[in-house]
């Protein structure tokens, strides 16, 4: 069984590039064990197939050094915070067993960002709750609930209560970007309609918005997230 440090659990497979790529590039080079889980294959986005998204999303799984990666197939605007997809998260949760979750912005531009937060942050509890059962390759999955769920800003400036310096990671993060090259090339494909997404603006969009971030807590690149409960210390040393 593979336990995770961090799980990242994401509407559409590009989510966790655009919102935290730099900070799971920099915990992996911290020795962290990250994976992410796509609940859709992003099978409504406006260019590219469910295929090509696939071939991009393992692309930027190598380029992130992401111990695992997988999609759970849920239907792109359709999928609901219930029951059978909360029972799926829970076994996912179950499995992996992460200490920490990055999720969806609680609110954002895409409907389905602040729907999938909200799946994610009650499923995080369920899993925990020992008499809702879960099987697993045959076997009963034992109760498990991440310590801390952290919600990365995406599209919609929120005013972050955390920002990851992730002026190490810069690099890293926009190359695994560049890998959904049906999203933000519009070189590629010149056939398909053309999007905000596949002008230049857009990149210069994520850069400025990491640059902003970096600013406010003096270095040069930041992911801002918001925290989902108060968070503890022992000592005011450990933060800066
Ligand atoms: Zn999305």
């Amino acid at each position: 069984m593979l336990k995770l440090d961090i799980l990242v659990i994401a509407a559409h497979p590009d989510d966790a590039e655009l919102g935290c790529g730099g900070t799971i590039a920099s915990h992996v080079r911290q020795g962290k064990k990250v994976g992410i889980v796509d609940l859709t294959r992003g099978e409504l986005g406006t260019r590219g197939t469910p295929e090509i998204r696939a071939r991009e999303a393992e692309a930027a799984q190598k380029v992130l050094g992401l111990s695992v990666r997988e999609n759970l197939g849920f239907s792109d605007a359709f999928f609901a915070n219930d029951r059978a997809h909360q029972l799926a998260l829970i076994q996912v949760i179950r499995k992996y067993q992460p200490d920490i979750i990055l999720a969806n912005a609680v609110e954002d531009r895409h409907p389905d960002h602040g729907r999938a937060a909200a799946l994610v942050k009650e499923s995080c509890f369920y899993a925990g709750l020992r008499k809702i059962e879960t099987i697993y390759q045959d076997k009963p999955q034992q109760p498990w609930r991440p310590a801390q769920l952290y919600h990365f800003i995406q599209s919609n400036y929120i005013n972050p209560d955390l920002i990851v310096d992730v002026s190490d990671s810069w690099e890293k993060k926009m190359e695994a970007i560049r890998c959904f090259e049906s999203q933000f090339d519009g070189n590629n494909n010149p056939e398909e309609p053309q999007t905000f997404l596949t002008t230049p603006i857009f990149l210069q969009f994520v850069e400025a918005r990491a640059r902003e971030l970096g600013h406010s807590i003096g270095v040069t690149y930041g992911e801002g997230f918001t925290i989902d409960k108060p968070i503890g210390l022992q000592s005011f040393y450990d933060i800066h």
